[in-house]
């Protein structure tokens, strides 16, 4: 079992393992959400997944056709990405887990967008 709250502490959820894989998300939609060099995300199955507390919080933002970004409306903390078009699986941000992911990260999407000044020189 996965858990993890936004920075307010308003929306917390719960998301059943196992986790498929984690990964690094360079691409410019992720960099522009989350104001950093990646998005981090567990991709858990989306029946195992429930919002406990604060759902009325949760915007989602449709960043394509298909994506969907949910995020804190109070505190902007992004916390799932999923797509219409894969209904099974849904994508929680690393950064909000409580306990902090201890898993592998196997993946890095969007490589070749990967920010230059991302590594520390
Ligand atoms: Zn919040
Ligand atoms: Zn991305």
């Amino acid at each position: 079992m996965l858990r993890g709250s936004c920075l307010c502490g308003g929306v917390a959820y719960r998301a059943e393992g196992p986790v498929h894989h984690a990964s690094h998300c360079y691409c410019t939609m992720c960099q522009k959400q989350h104001g950093a060099g990646a998005g981090s995300y567990a991709n858990v199955g989306s029946a195992g997944f429930a919002i406990e507390r604060g759902a009325e919080l949760v915007v989602e933002y449709a960043s394509s056709g298909q994506g969907r970004r949910g995020f804190c409306r109070v505190c902007g903390s992004t916390l799932f990405w999923r797509s219409t078009a894969s209904p099974e699986s849904i994508a929680v941000t690393l950064g909000t887990l409580e306990p902090p992911y201890d898993g592998p990260v196997e993946r890095e999407l969007f490589t070749e967008t990967k920010p230059a000044w991302l590594p520390v020189k």
